[in-house]
């Protein structure tokens, strides 16, 4: 029988200026009792406004800043709070590590979750699945659950307020996603969640590319002054829920191998992973021999909005150490397999080369 198409989604999804104000709105319907899980900054970008909306009405409201990765401890440390507080629903506040917090504790208690992200920068905010560490911060294991979050609330003037650096990463993440969707459906390989890739799920990807390159720029220029613009707000929607649910029901190929690949030179630590994928996105273009029209245009996009075209960029000096990173990035399971034709660590290697001779030369411009 041929793979079977799928969609998942977040059930709601809202977003604009003061969205939090309406919180208490959105979710009335899910519990009365709510544990929120944030990050230190997204409580104190979050918490006013989130008790404003709950202001005269009967429910009970706990925060609890949490330990800063979605560790194992954590996450027991979290359901111990859920089971002594008879809390009815879960909310994570955040970035990445929050929000997989949040969505582990309300699945093994078997509670909503809800998202807020407080920064742009993955697509944890809309996903079935959470990345879990050890409690010494090294990589453990994804979690996969049955269901995407009851709810996911963008107060866009709370991402405004975020360094921008979180949102240059965000497109950088999202950058992929239209590429590697694209090559799953050429070689019919299925998506992150297992499913065969919808026509639907293909539009959401061909939107978020088109989205970065008409408002990317703008975005990030409104970002850096705190501004709220129709262009800014695209370019939340395009980096939380395109992304997000593009990715998820469209399949990754090369450029989040790329990402996995460097994960293994201590000189990429620094560099967000979606830098690291807009990189790999370009290497993806270079081993399909994609039209030059097309490789410009997302070279463009990258140099624009300070996403990195050159090695130097993403933190590699001594270029040999970029077959190790090309090594880890073949490796059975990667995603890079989904290509067709399949790809060596030697062809991805030069792959990488080409893009970082191809950005030096941008550079030099
Ligand atoms: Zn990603």
């Amino acid at each position: 029988m041929a793979v079977l198409k799928l969609l998942r989604a977040p059930l709601k999804y809202v977003q604009g200026k003061g969205a939090l104000l309406k919180l208490y709105d959105e979710t009335k319907d899910l519990g009365k009792s709510f544990l929120f899980i944030c990050s230190n900054s997204g409580y104190k970008s979050c918490y006013e406004k989130i008790e404003k909306s709950f202001e005269g009405t009967n429910c009970k409201l706990r925060f609890e800043v949490f330990g800063g990765i979605s560790s194992n401890g954590e996450i027991e440390k979290m359901r111990k709070i859920v089971r002594e507080d008879k809390i009815e629903v879960v909310v994570g506040i955040g970035g990445g590590s929050a929000i997989d917090t949040a969505k582990a504790t309300a699945h093994y208690e078997k509670c909503p979750v809800v998202v807020i992200p407080t920064v742009c920068a993955t697509d944890a905010p809309c996903t079935g699945l959470s990345v879990i560490y050890n409690d010494d911060g090294t990589f453990d294991s994804y979690l996969f659950y049955p269901r995407n979050p009851e709810a996911v609330i963008v107060d866009s003037q709370v991402i405004a307020n975020a360094p921008v650096k979180f949102l240059v990463a965000g497109m950088g993440d999202a950058l992929g996603t239209y590429f590697e969707a694209r090559a799953c459906v050429r070689t019919d390989a299925p998506s992150l969640e297992n499913g065969g890739i919808a026509l639907s799920a293909m539009a959401l990807c061909e939107l978020c590319y088109k989205t970065l390159i008409k408002c990317g720029y703008q975005a990030k220029l409104a970002c850096e002054n705190h501004l709220v613009t129709s262009a800014f707000e695209a370019i939340v929607e395009a980096t939380t829920y395109l992304s997000g649910v593009g990715a998820d029901n469209g399949g990754l190929a090369v450029a989040h191998s790329v990402y996995n690949g460097f994960t293994a030179l201590p000189e990429c630590e620094k560099t967000m992973h979606g830098s690291l994928v807009a990189f790999g996105t370009i290497a993806q273009l270079i081993i399909e021999n994609a039209p030059k029209e097309e490789i410009k245009e997302v070279m463009d996009f990258c140099y624009s909005v300070g996403l990195p075209v050159t090695l130097k960029e993403v933190g590699v000096t001594d270029v040999t150490r970029v077959r190790i990173a090309a090594e880890k990035a073949c490796i059975p399971g990667e995603t890079i397999h989904n290509m067709a034709g399949d790809v060596t660590p030697d062809q991805l290697y030069d792959a990488l080369l080409t893009v970082d001779l191809l950005g030096q030369e941008y550079l030099k411009k």
